[in-house]
């Protein structure tokens, strides 16, 4: 769009003006109660929100589109628009009209923007999943080293890592990040991981990284000389960071967020799990989309946000310290021992709020009264909840225990001053309690004894005039007055009535009037009730900066009181599943008895099914190879054993009998044949991509499901890869794995390599059918029963019964030798669709006449003889 400034209402001049500063952001331009967008901005809202476009005056000649929300519905349609991928500038009036009438005639009222909604920077509740992180992430490089930073400004929860650019992908997936910033012009393929991992891409200038003015930058917000404070942050690690932290800088227009110190995350502390893995075990997300059906939404017996936050991180990166996992399982372990404290604990934390959200509400002055009472009840909840937990627990939680209480003075202080259910927002006032302030206590006594006074005065006004209907009512535009009907209309504006009564308005049926004595109890009224609202900002303030200052312990509180819950839930799950303790260790083993798959087996219960609990043990073989039918559970057992090992390592008790895992440092999991046309890669080209990665990163701690690889191309060529790969597996990468293929070939392989065992997963025939028995024992499978369980799955009998004749065949050509096996393929009769006619309609052969005739019983051997040899002549 031109300026032509010439012709340009003053509005609009500051409209283009302001835009100019936000070319990609829809700018939310503030007229009153509503939010207004023009030109381009609003032709995009319009659609994106399904609203109506319409026009208001003329630019360049032409009409200006337009289109408006309420101010106060925004943040449903910031929600939409950011879904949509769009984001906003938020352009608030910075004073009232009146106050800029007295600039000058024409002047037009200030407007600033004052917030860029981006999907990283959410801080409302109504835009939040409560039980999910919201983090922004920044990604930097210098020279050959990279760093990636991030941050919930939900929470203020900072961290940064060193994270080269083969990382970023698997961290990212990790993170699921909402919005990740990189610098302008930088490499095309992080773009694509970014939008590979469902996060929005955010460019910013190279200055936005530049580590030194970022390490001042960082110095200045957290009142430090140095960030050593926090620890040795590389170079790198304080060019993501100083992303970040500009990024805030810009979207929230100078009003930052409050920020935890950051923590240095090391990598090997984390179970390494990249993006196919995770979506391939289901662990945060199932595969359709959504938290449901996923491992987390199946084990999350949390009840508060912050214990289920806890747990999406915990089981976004189990560990792989010993002392860290060990420290866990006693807590989960002493709890599930003493289930009545457990219940006890999670009856209490029912009553906790939101700790962290509404702290950084109110830094970031987006708070409200309410927010304060989220914190005073839960610092009131969390007393409590300490006169319930005894003495001797196991070390965290004692720690955790010991950070419950000691925040009496906050927890008085906003006892005393807020009541007991105070409003959303604090612009109407009304929340600070009587008995707080003098000042406030004084002018709400006045304020409220005027209102008694005119009650009074209705019943005085009536006496006077003889109207007995007379009423005192209150309207926002004319404040006070009495109204009479319009029949009374003519008393009230004679003598010596109207000596009293001054008329201010006549309506269809109403007459109003006021009187000197009323206008001046309402100024008096007014301005109590000015200055009461006045008193209560100035303590809502002040209450806000007492507790900003305690942001350092409250987020202390915050961790322990998700400690407590996270701990509570999983001992909770570990009761009522009747899970167990897993023994972890440095040592290789992996031995479970007994393992159960937790989703598949929530969906079995629900079903009235059972699931058969399976053995698996890699401890003398690392690698087990299973075959066995379609549908038999290969992927389940598979999976279920991945599964295990996570929660194992995340600290949790484990759906099995018993379970013995040595440390897993990586976990990979790849399914065959899944296809990726997003990408426009083809099945078999995707699966050969993720096994390379997989053959070039398995150290000898990783743990290695595959699923089916090799199914994506032709026959051979599948099963040579197939066996290639566990070869390699075995020989090279040295990994404990699971293998499962319809190859029952690649069975001859556990022959010639020790560390491999088959196992198979057992099938029942009856009547010609397959009966899944879903237990998987050490063997082979026999036969691959894939006719059958086509079969069952619908296919037309003709087709079931070719597929038998052509299995036979194949079958037959192997044991003679294999080279017959063409020749056999080539004899076989032509494929017939119709289905075979029925013997009934079948004509009757001369033999079948002739030998209908026959009775076998009175046959003498030579009458038999005779008759084959005329059955013979027949043919
Ligand atoms: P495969 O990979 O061999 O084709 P799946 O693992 O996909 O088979 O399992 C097929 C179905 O069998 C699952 O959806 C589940 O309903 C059922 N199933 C699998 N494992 C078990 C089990 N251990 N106990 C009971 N049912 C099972």
């Amino acid at each position: 769009m031109s300026t032509n400034k010439s012709n340009v209402t003053p509005m609009m001049a500051q409209f283009l003006e302001i835009k100019a500063e936000h070319p990609d952001a829809l700018l939310f331009y503030r007229m009153g109660d509503f939010y207004e967008m023009f030109f381009d901005d609003a032709v995009a809202a319009a659609e994106a929100l399904d609203i109506a476009l319409t026009k208001r005056g003329k630019h360049d000649g032409e009409d200006i589109p337009m289109c408006g929300v309420p101010h106060h519905a925004a943040e449903g349609y910031f929600l939409t628009l950011i879904r949509k991928g769009f984001r906003v500038a938020v352009c608030e009036q910075m004073e009232s009209p009146a106050e800029a009438k007295k600039r000058g005639y024409k002047s037009v009222v200030k407007r600033e923007v004052v917030r860029l909604v981006t999907p990283g920077t959410l801080t409302e509740d109504s835009l939040l999943d409560a039980r999910r992180h919201n983090f922004l992430a920044a990604y930097a490089v210098i020279r050959d080293q990279g760093a990636l930073a991030w941050v919930d400004i939900s929470t203020g929860a900072f961290h940064v890592m060193p994270c080269s650019g083969a990382q970023l992908g698997p961290e990212l997936a990790r993170l699921t990040p909402r919005e990740v910033i990189v610098v302008d012009g930088s490499d095309t393929h992080w773009a694509e991981t970014v939008s590979e991992n469902g996060a929005t891409l955010t460019t910013l200038g190279a200055s936005a990284f530049d580590s030194t003015s970022g390490e001042k930058r960082l110095c200045s917000l957290y009142k430090v000389g140095s960030l050593d404070a926090f620890g040795g942050f590389s170079r790198v690690e304080i060019s993501a960071m100083s992303a970040v932290a500009e990024y805030l800088d810009i979207t929230q227009r100078g009003n930052l967020p409050l920020l935890r110190p950051p923590v240095q995350e090391g990598q090997s502390a984390a179970m390494q799990i990249d993006g196919a893995t995770r979506r391939s075990l289901e662990l945060t997300q199932a595969m359709a989309g959504g938290k449901q059906g996923s491992l987390l939404h199946c084990i999350d017996r949390t009840v508060t946000a912050g214990g289920a936050r806890l747990l999406e991180r915990r089981l976004s990166s189990p560990s792989c310290a010993l002392p860290v996992i060990h420290a866990r399982l006693d807590c989960v372990e002493y709890l599930t021992k003493n289930t009545q404290l457990t219940a006890d604990i999670r009856d209490q934390l029912r009553q906790v709020h939101d700790l962290d959200r509404a702290l950084s509400r109110l830094a970031l002055d987006r708070g409200g009264p309410r927010d304060m009472a989220a914190i005073r009840n839960t610092l009131g909840q969390a007393d409590r909840l300490a006169q319930v937990i005894p003495a001797g627990l196991p070390d965290t939680l004692a720690t955790a225990a010991r950070d419950l209480t000691g925040h009496d003075d906050l927890l008085d202080l906003l006892d005393n001053a807020l009541i007991a259910e105070p409003p959303l927002l604090s612009r109407d006032g009304g929340f600070i309690a009587p008995g707080y302030d003098a000042e406030l206590d004084e002018v709400r006594k006045l304020r409220d004894e005027g209102r008694s006074v005119i009650a009074a005065m209705q019943a005085q006004f009536i006496e006077l005039s003889g109207i007995a209907s007379l009423k005192i009512k209150h309207n926002n535009v004319l404040g006070y007055f009495i109204e009479t009907t319009a029949t009374h209309a003519e008393k009230m504006l004679a003598a010596p009535l109207n000596e009293t009564f001054i008329h201010r308005q006549t309506t269809a049926n109403q007459v109003r009037f006021t009187t000197v004595e009323l206008s001046e109890i309402e100024t008096r009224i007014l301005n109590a009730g000015g200055r009461a609202l006045e008193i209560e900002k100035r303590l809502y303030s002040s209450l806000t900066q007492a507790i900003v200052a305690q942001s350092g312990p409250l987020g202390t509180l915050a961790r322990s009181l998700a400690e407590f819950d996270l701990t509570a839930a999983l001992a909770h799950l570990a009761v009522a599943e009747n899970w167990v303790r897993p023994t972890v260790d440095d040592s290789r083993a992996f031995a479970i008895s007994g393992g159960r798959h937790p989703v598949v087996e929530a969906a079995l219960q629900k079903a009235g099914q059972p699931f058969i609990a399976n053995d698996c043990g890699l401890t003398e073989a690392p690698i087990w190879l299973l075959t066995g039918p379609n549908m038999a559970g290969k992927s389940t057992f598979l999976r279920q054993n991945a599964l295990l090992a996570i929660l194992a390592q995340m600290g949790g008790f484990v759906p099995a009998a018993a379970a013995h895992i040595g440390i897993v440092s990586q976990i990979f999991s790849r399914v065959g044949a899944s296809d990726d046309l997003a990408r426009g890669r083809s099945t078999f080209m995707v699966e050969m991509v993720e096994t390379a990665a997989i053959l070039n990163q398995a150290d000898d701690r990783a743990l290695v499901i595959l699923d089916e690889i090799g199914r994506g191309t032709a026959t051979y060529d599948g099963l040579s890869i197939a066996w290639a790969t566990l070869e390699h597996l075995h020989d090279v990468n040295r990994c404990r794995a699971l293998f499962a293929t319809h190859y029952h070939e690649m069975s001859a392989l556990s022959n010639k390599l020790d560390g491999v065992e088959n196992a198979t997963v057992t099938v029942k025939e009856w009547d010609g059918d397959v009966i899944f028995l879903h237990e998987v024992k050490r063997g082979t499978a026999d036969r691959s029963y894939g006719v059958q369980v086509a079969r069952l799955a619908g296919l037309p009998p003709a087709v079931v019964a070719r597929a038998k004749v052509v299995l036979e065949a194949l079958e037959q050509g192997e044991r003679s030798g294999g080279t017959a096996q063409k020749a056999l393929i080539d004899d076989l009769p032509l494929f017939s669709a119709t289905p075979a006619p029925a013997p009934v309609q079948a004509k009757e052969s001369k033999v079948e006449a002739r030998l209908k005739d026959v009775l076998p019983d009175e046959l003498t051997p030579k009458d038999a003889l005779a008759l084959i040899y005329e059955l013979r002549g027949m043919v």
